[in-house]
């Protein structure tokens, strides 16, 4: 009995004493990881030093560009945001809606250029590669902006509003036509009140390919869809060798920078997260530089003065 109230009352120590350290351990790991850095110099000496450079870029870098997500507050093109139409069960209830939805996003791109962030991140990439150093840009957007800004090293995780997949045979094609097909000219108006076209499925874009005449779908990754296996394996490869992350213009708690960016930073290599404001994430990154990305950016990426250019 005696023996029993000493051996209890030694675990009952213990275990005050194991949770009193654990917990005082919790919260200086909590301070340390609380104060991620804004210093731009110490930012600058990682940079210089990184061989392979991945950027993870979301929403808030077209942004900037004007290009609307169609989400969030004031968010709709006629009625409906996007997570209402881009999905596979609403084109299979409306194909012709769909489509007019995507014309409309397509034609105005030709009214949107790129920022002085993708235009920082795609001479990053030109100039580092001449220093055989690699920068890759994973985006979650599918405007192709970084594309028309000259980023060669792309991987497109939600696809392309510019790329057609076939629902008959699959095919995948790259498709800048506009209008993409003459019954969608001058369709698309985004005012609430605009009726919809209601074009017959035979008139909305059709493959190309000899005797399929499938109808296309956007190959965009839509809501409730998986990302493409083959895109994801290339993210994983970039992600297992780059030895510098950047996460821009997204809030690094949504996909697809929750998944990639902390997976980064547990290996212990430096992330780097450029956006409006701090994420509930911010706090498990090396540095944070809050403001609009095409003002922080161009900065952080331009030539190190330890850069040898031939
Ligand atoms: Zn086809």
């Amino acid at each position: 009995m005696c023996l029993f109230q000493f051996t209890a009352r030694r675990l009952i120590a213990q275990a005050h004493c194991g949770l009193k350290a654990s917990s005082s351990k919790k919260q200086k790991f909590c301070l340390e990881m609380a104060r991620p850095s804004s210093n731009m110099a110490d930012f600058r000496e990682v940079f210089a030093k990184a061989k392979h450079i991945a950027i993870i870029t979301g929403a808030g870098v077209s942004a900037e560009s004007g290009v609307p997500t169609f989400r969030g507050a004031g968010g709709f093109w006629r009625k409906w945001q996007a997570q209402e139409l881009a999905t596979p069960g609403a084109f299979a209830r409306n194909p012709s809606r769909v489509w007019e939805f995507y014309h409309y996003r397509r034609e105005l791109m030709l009214s949107k250029h790129p920022n002085p962030a993708h235009i920082a991140i795609a001479e990053c990439e030109k100039r580092l590669s001449k220093q055989g150093r690699s920068v890759v840009v994973i985006t979650q957007n599918i405007d192709e902006l970084h594309r028309k800004a000259g980023t060669k090293h792309l991987l497109e995780i939600h696809g392309s509003l510019f790329k057609t997949r076939c629902t008959s045979c699959g095919n995948i094609a790259a498709n800048y036509k506009s209008p993409i097909c003459p019954a969608l000219a001058g369709k698309g108006a985004p005012d609430p009140d605009t009726e919809d076209a209601t074009i017959p499925v035979e008139d909305l874009p059709q493959c190309e390919e000899d005797g399929c005449n499938g109808l296309l779908r956007p190959h965009v990754v839509w809501f409730g869809e998986a990302l493409d296996p083959g895109v994801l394996t290339a993210v994983e490869k970039e992600l297992d060798i780059c030895d510098l992350c950047l996460v821009v213009g997204t809030s690094s708690v949504v996909y697809p920078a929750a998944m990639f960016a902390p997976q980064v930073s547990a290996r212990g290599v430096p992330v780097a997260e450029f956006n409006m404001e701090p994420t509930p994430a911010t706090n498990r990154f090396r540095f944070h530089f809050p403001g609009p990305c095409g003002t922080t950016l161009p900065p952080a990426l331009a030539r190190h003065e330890t850069e040898i250019i031939s």
